[in-house]
């Protein structure tokens, strides 16, 4: 897996020194329980690093941009135990450049009747700072989070957790590299876009290579490391042979080796996570990248297909977000592909020409070799799976020549009813909320794209704060939806984002 940093986040409290050190120091000492129970409870993914209290505008200043430069600081996360004047945290805030949690919580979970006086109430005020701190954060018009709850609460922990995630796609979305080794489909409207606006909003760079640099990295794998790969292939997977002969076929699954090596090579010396490929520009190469693109996404890179450079970023980033997650489900490159309309049973099929991601394969995976019907060269080896069940979240990321927006749907996975035998690609089907009609025409109307960016691992809350926190717009298609609010939600939006 391509890893990212050992990332960690800051644990910054916020206080003033008017309440004596006594008090400070209840707050120092009562901030590192805090930090300890949650380090302690297994459910962040990253580890919290406390710090010392915020008390001063100087030492805010200090902190958060300290905070900048530290490479493996992910993000920061506030609280205020007592009042913090929030003017004292105004340099701080509009220097720090780290995703933000405003943890909104309280040391004590319960009024404590009997004893409670005016120093209890002076020192445990977070009702009263952390208001304050937050009418600063609005007026300065900074993205940030706000989580209440009490923090032994496991409700409380996961959601921290989760915004954990989406910090590490804000961080890590400026170090998206996707190489281009061919352009966009010709005449495709939805998978073009401005890249330098993308490098401006999100932080990736956009490169473009002859394809046949990386056919020559291909050419020049060797056949020692074939081989190897073959053999791996061969004891991880079902061969599906269907008549073909078994020579012949190998030989077709050894071209995908060498691309997968070559591929992997080409990338890792040049830097990048992410990867579009187009069926009608392969240069020198024997077939469509299938199963070797599949055996990359499911190492972590982004892929997007017929050029698809914003997918492939999204893809790219979305896996990092999921990294390290316990029973993770998997994260794909999708695309809408043909409907179940049958009453009760609506769905669409979802599919590629072969690039699905075997993260989010369901029971055995095959290797079938079969024309493509499309394109001019020789039959592809690709792995053919069925997908998972259980709710997911589908994305698109659009440009609208005046802004990005990103769709996001939550939609219900399912099995299909029967096998499809003559089917030779991976698939899933989904059921988009808040059902196949209303999502559909919602995801029309949002101008989403036939290309998605897949996960059963993240939530639209996820996905919702990163576009958020990059400054863009989102659209929810969810069990709330309706098409009124929707589009007038798209109108308003319109005004909203006019520069
Ligand atoms: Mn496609």
């Amino acid at each position: 897996m391509l890893a990212c940093k050992d990332y960690k986040f800051w644990f910054c409290t916020g206080s003033q020194d008017l309440y004596g050190d006594e008090c400070l120091a209840h707050v120092a000492e009562h901030s590192k329980i805090i930090v300890k129970a949650l380090n302690d409870s297994g459910i962040l993914p990253y580890e919290i690093i406390w710090k010392p209290t915020l008390i001063t505008n100087e030492v805010i200043r200090k902190t958060f941009n300290e905070a900048n430069t530290d490479e493996n600081c992910a993000g920061v996360i506030t609280w205020c135990h007592t009042f913090s004047p929030a003017k004292s945290w105004i340099l701080g805030l509009k220097e720090l450049r780290k995703p933000l949690l405003h943890l909104h919580t309280q040391f004590n979970r319960e009024i404590p009747y009997d004893t409670i006086d005016m120093d209890f109430m002076n020192e445990n005020q977070a009702a009263h700072g952390d208001r304050e701190f937050g009418h600063i954060f609005t007026r300065l018009n900074k993205s940030r989070k706000v989580i209440m709850g009490y923090w032994e609460d496991k409700d409380t922990q996961e959601r921290i957790a989760s915004w954990m995630r989406t910090a590490i796609g804000v961080i890590e979305s400026s170090h998206v590299r996707v190489m281009r080794i061919a352009d966009n489909m010709r005449n495709v409207a939805v998978t073009e876009g401005d890249k330098v606006e993308a490098q401006i909003k999100f932080g990736w760079e956009i490169d473009a290579y002859p394809v046949n640099e990386i056919a020559d990295a291909v050419k020049d794998v060797a056949q020692g490391d074939i081989d190897a790969l073959v053999e791996e292939y061969y004891d991880k997977y079902e061969i599906l042979l269907e008549g073909r002969d078994e020579a012949e076929f190998r030989k077709h699954v050894a071209v995908q080796a060498q691309i997968e090596v070559g591929f992997e090579k080409f990338l890792e010396e040049k830097n990048y996570q992410a990867i579009v490929t187009h069926f009608g520009d392969l240069g020198a190469l024997q077939q469509l990248p299938g199963l070797a693109i599949q055996r990359l996404m499911e190492k972590g890179y982004g892929f997007g297909a017929e050029g698809d450079w914003k997918t492939a970023a999204m893809v790219r980033i979305m896996k990092i977000m999921t990294q390290g997650m316990k029973n993770a489900k998997g994260t794909s490159f999708m695309e809408d592909y043909t409907y179940n309309l049958v009453p009760g049973k609506e769905g669409i099929l979802q599919a590629h020409m072969l690039e699905v991601c075997p993260t989010i394969a369901d029971g055995p995976i095959s290797i079938k070799c079969q024309p493509l019907s499309m394109g001019n060269r020789e039959d592809p080896a690709r792995l053919v799976f069925t997908s998972k069940t259980g709710p997911a979240v589908a994305t698109s990321l659009i440009d609208l020549g005046d802004r990005f927006r990103l769709i996001i749907n939550d939609v219900e996975c399912k099995k299909v009813e029967k096998p499809m035998p003559k089917l030779p690609v991976a698939t899933a089907f989904w059921t988009p909320q808040p059902n196949l009609k209303t999502g559909a025409e919602a995801w029309i109307l949002a101008g989403g794209a036939h290309h998605t960016a897949f996960s059963y691992d993240l939530t639209a809350e996820q996905m919702g704060d990163w576009a958020e926190a990059m400054g863009i717009e989102a659209v929810y298609i969810d069990k709330d939806t309706t098409i009124r609010n929707f589009k007038n939600e798209l109108m308003w939006n319109e005004a909203a984002f006019r520069k």
